[in-house]
Order: C-alpha cells, then sequence, then structure tokens
C-alpha cells in the first residue's frame, strides 16, 4: 500500500522563513490571510491529497483511462476527487480575485500543488494544465476573452490544456504544421493535429479549452511564425454555458508507462474555431505559464521562463 504524510513542518519552514521575502510571496489580495490561516490551508490540503488522492493513484494507473468514439472515460474515483477539489475552493487559491481567485500566495499553491503530485501526478494534470492556461490568459489574452474564459477556468468548471506537440516535432516546435486561417467572423478556423496532450479530453469539467500553436497564412518560417489560438471544445453561449461543438476531438490515448490515469491525448483539429491570444508569430513567447509577474526585491522583474509550460505538461 503506498503511503504519503505531507511534510508540513518543513513546508511551514519554506512558507513563513525561506521564502518570506520571495516576490512569490506576497499575496495579490487576503492580506488578513495570516500565517495561522495559511498553515490551516496546508493541513487542510494534506487532509485531501492523502485521503483522498493517494487511494486512487494505484487503482487509477492500474484500470487507465479509456477512449471509445472520441469520448475519454477517467478511471473510478476521479470525477468524484475532481468534484471535491473544484468544490473544496482548491483551483482558485492563487488565482486573481478579478476572476473569483483568492489571491493568496503563490507559494502555498507551489506547496499544495507539490503534495497534488506526490500524491497522484495523474489527477494533478488535470488542474495543473488548467493552472497554465490560467496564467497565459490572463497575461495575454484580450479582455473580452478573460471575462469569458476565466472565471470558469478559475472556478474549475473548465478545464485547460496546451497544445503545441506534433507527430513530427517536439523539442523544434518551428517545424508545427498546423494552420490557422482566418475567417469572416474576425475568428481563425484551425487545421491540424497533435500528440502528447495533457488532458486533452476527459469526463472531469463541462468544457476544456485548448490553447493551440498553429501557422498564420504567410507566416515566416520556423519559431518566428508561430501564433497562439485559444480553441473551446464547446463555443460557449452568450449565458458563458457550454454551447455548440467545436470541430476537434480526441482520436487516441497515448501509452505510457505510468501515469495512466492521465488522458494523454492524440487531437485533431478540423477546422475548429479559435481566437488570436497575444499578436500574431508571438506564440511561443505567450506560451508561457510560469506563475504571475512580481519584482524582484532590487525591482528587476522575475525571468519567466517556458519551463512553467513544459512543467505543467
Ligand atoms: C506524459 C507527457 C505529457 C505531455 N504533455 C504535453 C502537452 O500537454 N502538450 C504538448 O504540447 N506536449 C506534451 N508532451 C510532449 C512533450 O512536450 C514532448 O515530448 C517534448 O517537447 C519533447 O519532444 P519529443 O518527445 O518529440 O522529443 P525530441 O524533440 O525528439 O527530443 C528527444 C531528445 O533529443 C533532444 N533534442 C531534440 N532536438 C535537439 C537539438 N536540436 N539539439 C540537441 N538536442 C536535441 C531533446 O532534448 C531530447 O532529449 C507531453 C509528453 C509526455 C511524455
Amino acid at each position: 500500500m503506498q503511503t504519503y504524510t505531507a511534510p508540513l513542518r518543513d513546508m511551514r519552514f519554506v512558507l513563513h522563513e525561506l521564502f518570506a521575502d520571495s516576490p512569490y510571496a506576497a499575496p495579490a489580495a487576503s492580506d488578513d490571510a495570516d500565517a495561522e490561516v495559511l498553515d490551516a490551508i496546508l493541513e487542510e490540503a494534506a487532509r485531501f491529497t492523502q485521503g483522498v488522492l493517494l487511494p486512487l493513484n494505484a487503482s487509477g494507473d492500474a484500470e487507465g483511462c479509456r477512449i471509445e468514439n472520441g469520448v475519454v472515460t477517467t478511471p473510478k474515483g476521479f470525477q468524484e476527487a475532481y468534484r471535491q477539489y473544484r468544490d473544496g475552493g482548491w483551483p482558485s487559491l492563487a488565482a486573481d480575485p478579478r476572476w473569483g481567485g483568492q489571491g493568496l500566495p503563490e507559494t502555498l499553491n507551489m506547496l499544495v500543488e507539490e503534495m497534488i503530485c506526490a500524491t497522484n501526478v495523474s489527477f494533478s494534470l488535470y488542474p495543473g494544465l488548467t493552472r497554465g492556461a490560467v496564467i497565459l490568459l490572463d497575461r495575454h489574452a484580450e479582455d473580452a476573452l478573460k471575462r469569458l474564459y476565466l472565471p470558469k477556468l478559475v472556478s474549475g468548471e473548465w478545464c485547460g490544456t496546451m497544445c503545441l506537440t506534433e507527430a513530427h516535432c517536439g523539442t523544434d516546435l518551428g517545424l508545427l504544421r498546423t494552420k490557422a486561417e482566418p475567417a469572416a467572423d474576425g475568428a481563425y478556423r484551425i487545421t491540424g493535429s497533435k500528440i502528447f496532450i495533457s488532458s486533452g479530453e476527459h469526463d472531469l469539467a463541462d468544457n476544456i479549452i485548448h490553447l493551440v500553436l498553429a501557422r498564420l497564412p504567410d507566416a515566416p518560417a520556423g519559431v518566428r511564425g508561430i501564433s497562439l489560438f485559444l480553441v473551446p471544445k464547446f463555443l460557449p453561449t452568450a449565458e458563458d454555458a457550454p454551447g455548440e461543438r467545436n470541430a476537434l476531438a480526441a482520436t487516441a490515448l497515448e501509452h505510457k508507462m505510468g501515469i495512466k490515469a492521465q488522458a494523454t491525448c492524440q487531437m485533431s483539429f478540423d477546422g475548429a474555431k479559435g481566437w488570436l491570444i497575444g499578436e500574431p508569430n508571438r506564440g511561443l513567447a505567450a506560451m508561457d505559464a510560469s506563475p504571475r509577474d512580481r519584482r524582484t526585491r532590487r525591482g528587476q522583474p522575475i525571468r519567466s521562463s517556458s519551463i512553467r509550460t513544459f512543467g505543467a505538461c
């Protein structure tokens, strides 16, 4: 039987002493969240991860995800665990209060993520990719898209993905072939295939928001010709509910050693409707989900790296 005891004493040291002066320790809100409150949240995270996620780790891996006609079913217990995760407010911990987040320190969120990964990596990649999508959209999307998508992603009602890799290009994304063609309505039509897309399709959320790298017509070759698009599984209605199905589907699950309860998918986009995020041809730079910009104590911006992007994968 697997066991895990969250190292709370070490975590409190990290939170209150080691990184107390880190820019990531500054809350975006919740000034009244004192050390006692943060400790209580850590303890509750330990209870949730040890009591709910850990028992699903081995069984989830043994059962794995299944795909039938593009519909992915997660292993027994994952839907209920995700519901508890969402209802417990865990997805919104460090998110911006403008979008329904609790604005708590990023350092606290990282420790909670550490517990989630330690107890169940397969599970961690569902909210992990969503958190990446939230950070990215908050930083690069137009306000109208932020208002439409961020509250649902922050609450965990909807999930996110990051679609970079194609069959012929992983590290060398300059080779990617997925196309984006401008449509008359100001949106784009995305066509191409992606592989190894974490949480690409599953039954944990009402909608899945894909962030897809693709090439505009006449884009320069290589990495300087890649743009980023938001492509929802369901096109939201005026009431922010999941509406019409978009032209995209999971075509297969990747076969992996371990983390089989994580739905790592091959995806097909067949003229799917998408919206440009950030500037044309600057998509690779925008595919950045490191935690929100903060200043170091010397006033220098913290350098965003793609570590978070690929770390999240
Ligand atoms: C479990 C899992 C989940 C994933 N989730 C996602 C996801 O959500 N979204 C997504 O887009 N992708 C995802 N990926 C894909 C992942 O990002 C790629 O596997 C990764 O980018 C490496 O690409 P590759 O596998 O094609 O390896 P390659 O690009 O073939 O690289 C193989 C090795 O060669 C080295 N290499 C490659 N090119 C060079 C070079 N020019 N010079 C020197 N060394 C080089 C690499 O460093 C590496 O060690 C996932 C992969 C896995 C295994």
